[in-house]
């Protein structure tokens, strides 16, 4: 594909990898941009020819058809489009409008598990290379709840950041990012105190011309006061958007990917921030006694309750025995346990390796003495 302003288009995060993923046959008056918000079925996108309205095609709407909330025999969409993706679009310039025809290959993406029979994905925020997993240094501070958030970023294909907010109301610094180290193998620590002004800088490294952040956290721990120290003086472009079913009505839609004075990019979208992790009390798995006692009588020992034959969780299920929220944090939980599992195999295997070196040298030391 040729593009007029591949510079503004790489502003925006274009780069090689989603050039690579676009395979798609491009024919006149096709090109790219990336999506800033979504608002029922129309579309705010980014492209090289500025900002656009767009639609979907039928096809695709067919295929990305949302969640309608309370059904839950509703056959959810098998994707979905989100702020942060880059999509093929089909170009009305003189109109400033477009037609999706395509979704490119997703770099990373948060999403969610949509509550129907089949478990479906709904994509809250494509293309994040790096995410800040904002903590506060006070009371709150859990370091549990920080490798539950270190999971959901694995998960999502994005570099993590541990961010410790709030050093102001900690006396133990180093203690605490000597806690975090040990259980984020790793993963770079900054701390700093975002409502007194006090080392934002720290977070400047990851903030680059082209690159894609999004902060996740509890709810408290200082997301928004980051998010507004980072936009600075920028004020959020709140242009009127004329849609042409709205009969002239002006809507005002907030964008949820932002430029930053210095030309990064930020998401921040209500999705995001009700990405929550549920508290990490202890005696959960006691709370999924009745989910584990019906897994004992599924058809396989090792049933993961997806579409094995025999399935006595999905029979609950599609009988509505069982709820499927509560579902949902049981998987949730057992996937953090198997990665929590796996992360420990590796630190068991980093300290069987530490051992082993300090024997060697002993014994070494012994004989050459
Ligand atoms: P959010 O829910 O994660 O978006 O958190 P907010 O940004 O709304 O912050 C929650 C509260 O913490 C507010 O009262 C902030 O003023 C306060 N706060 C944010 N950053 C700091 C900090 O560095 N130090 C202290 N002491 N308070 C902070
Ligand atoms: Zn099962």
């Amino acid at each position: 594909m040729n593009f007029e302003n591949l510079e503004y288009l790489e502003y925006l995060g274009w780069n090689d990898f989603f050039a690579s993923g676009c395979d798609f046959d491009c024919k006149e008056g096709f090109t790219v941009a990336r999506v800033v918000i979504q608002h029922r079925d129309r579309y705010i996108l980014y492209s090289e020819v500025g900002e656009l309205s767009a639609n979907i095609t039928g096809r695709l709407r067919h295929h990305t058809q949302q969640y309608s909330g309370d059904n839950s025999l509703n056959i959810s969409p098998p994707h979905t489009i989100a702020v942060g993706d880059w999509v093929v679009i089909k170009l009305r310039e003189a109109e400033k409008s477009a037609t999706i025809h395509h979704v490119l290959p997703r770099k990373s993406k948060f999403s969610r598990k949509v509550p129907g029979l089949k478990t479906e994905e709904q994509v809250i925020a494509a293309n994040v290379d790096t995410v800040f997993l904002v903590s506060g240094l006070d009371r709150d501070f859990n370091l549990r709840r920080i490798e539950r958030y270190l999971v959901l970023a694995w998960e999502s294909g994005a570099n993590p950041v541990i961010v410790l907010n709030k050093a102001d109301l900690c006396n133990c610094l180093e203690e605490r990012i000597a806690q975090v180290n040990d259980i984020a193998l790793g993963v770079p620590i900054v701390t700093l105190s975002a409502a007194s002004n006090q080392d934002l800088d720290v977070l400047k490294p990851y903030i680059e011309p082209g690159k894609t952040i999004a902060l996740l956290g509890s709810s408290g721990v200082g997301k928004s006061t980051i998010t507004n120290k980072l936009k600075g003086e920028t004020i959020q472009a709140t242009k009127s958007v004329r849609h042409g079913d709205d009969k002239g009505k002006h809507t005002t839609t907030h964008r949820q990917l932002i430029f930053l004075p210095n030309g990064g990019l930020i998401i921040d979208s209500p999705g995001m921030r009700e990405i929550q992790i549920w508290n990490a009390d202890e005696g959960l798995q006691e709370t999924f006694a009745d989910i584990e006692i019906l897994a004992q009588k599924c058809r396989f020992r090792n049933c993961q309750h997806n579409d094995e034959p025999g399935c006595a969780v999905r029979e609950s299920l599609e009988d509505g025995k069982l709820d499927y929220s509560r579902f949902l944090s049981y998987q949730k939980l057992n996937r953090e346990l198997e990665y929590l599992n796996r992360k420990q195999d590796q630190k068991a295997y980093v300290d069987t390796k530490k051992r082993w070196k300090k024997i060697t040298k002993q014994m070494r030391n012994h004989y050459k003495r």
